[in-house]
């Protein structure tokens, strides 16, 4: 996945675009641009390759959920349902707006269940959160179809799988909203950045004045513009984008090069019985970010992984035991460790954490393994790296 492997002229030339005029900022200063507007020009590059009317950039993948969010009027006391399995940044972002996350089982997809989205939806629920983890996506048909019946936004945060598409449609483009993280380990990056995306004109003016204070964008004098509405501060700068400009461009290369290096392993991983692979819904088409198998029991699982690492297979996760991407073992959150006072309505919303289990999502993360698929291996490499695989996976079973 990482962009931050194939990194080079391209980057360095649009940089210095921007150390040239010395216009850091991406609103304003239109005099000493030069005609260099980095920020303005990724947002139209994302437009096509997202095949979307709008697109905001902001200054992380993080600050996108929450501005989407917000853009659509998501806050206080309402609750947002996301899945068990996602980075922890999906909580974050619903609770930084004093939302309640709902965390709810996930399936074979590595993504919502909708049966178990159907079955928290409360009278305070407005949105729905899907995550497309690991470079697949979730039931999308059934997530709209629920969302659609019940009146309920639906937000993709799409961070992992840039390049994906569902029936021809960019993953991200195909909720109300979707979401983008640009930071060093994301397919593109632009060091740190994200990017809100969206059909809806109405979400994406609030998401332009909400992310920079509030301020209109009327005009070319910032001191005079006024604030429809109370902001905050989540732009990108222009040093960022111009990175982002570079990588954006090579995206068809990267996801050409993960499908390849992707293709090698899911075949030989293929002819042994016992593993088994996510289900991709039909019509869908995966980034390649990662590559994704399951194994008979938990036990086996945890044995594959000791042995890759004896073995020199980096780069591959049993999320289970992982402190980031799975409920298990975020203790912090359950245990709400804040540095400041947390309302008595989220404190309340997330009581549920203290009781509540996960059988489903424990059933198939605790058998998963997940390994990041690299741009820059040689083809001998990965099959060097497959053969491993294969030997370390018989060797436990
Ligand atoms: C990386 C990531 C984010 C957050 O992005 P940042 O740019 O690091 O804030 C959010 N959700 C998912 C699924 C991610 O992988």
């Amino acid at each position: 996945m990482p962009g931050f492997e194939l990194f080079g002229d391209l980057e360095r030339k649009e940089v210095n675009d921007v150390l040239d005029n010395g216009v850091l900022m991406r609103y304003g200063f239109d005099g000493m641009r030069n005609g260099h507007w980095k920020s303005k020009e990724l947002e139209s590059a994302l437009q096509n390759t997202f095949q979307a009317n709008h697109v905001q950039l902001v200054s992380s993948g993080t600050a996108a959920v929450s501005v989407a969010l917000a853009s659509a009027g998501v806050g206080a006391g309402d609750e947002v349902i996301m899945p068990t399995f996602t980075f922890v940044a999906s909580f974050e972002a619903i609770m930084l707006l004093g939302a309640i996350p709902v965390l709810v089982d996930i399936d074979d997809t590595l993504g919502l269940n909708p049966e178990a989205v159907k079955a928290a939806i409360t009278p305070k629920t407005k949105a729905v959160m899907v995550v497309q983890m690991c470079g697949s996506m979730a039931n999308m048909t059934a997530l709209q179809d629920i969302c659609k019946e019940n009146n309920l936004l639906l937000v993709e945060d799409a961070c992992q799988a840039i390049g994906g598409t569902f029936n021809g449609k960019p993953l991200g483009s195909i909720g109300d909203l979707g979401c983008f993280s640009f930071d060093f380990v994301k397919t593109i990056t632009c060091g740190e950045g994200g990017a809100v995306v969206t059909n809806n004109k109405e979400y994406y003016l609030n998401a332009d004045h909400y992310s920079d204070h509030g301020h209109d964008h009327v005009g070319n004098d910032r001191g005079a513009e006024t604030h429809p509405f109370l902001g905050y501060n989540f732009r990108i700068s222009e040093l960022h984008a111009a990175v982002g400009l570079a990588q954006v461009k090579r995206l068809p290369e990267f996801i050409a090069l993960q499908k390849k290096n992707f293709s090698i392993l899911k075949e030989a991983l293929s002819e042994i019985p016992e593993v088994t692979f996510r289900t991709v819904p039909e019509g869908g088409e995966e980034s390649y970010a990662f590559f994704n198998f399951f194994l008979p029991d938990a036990e086996t699982t945890r044995g594959v992984i000791k042995e890759f690492q004896q073995n020199g297979v980096d780069a591959c996760w049993n999320y289970f035991d992982n402190n980031w991407h799975y409920i298990r073992k975020w203790d912090h959150l359950k245990d709400l460790k804040s540095l400041f006072p947390i309302t008595e309505e989220v404190k309340k919303g997330l009581e549920y954490l203290q009781t509540k289990t996960f059988e489903k999502s424990d059933h198939y993360i605790s058998r998963n393994i997940s390994c990041l698929i690299k741009l820059s291996w040689t083809e001998a490499e990965v099959k060097d790296r497959a053969a491993k695989m294969v030997a370390a996976i018989k060797q436990s079973l």
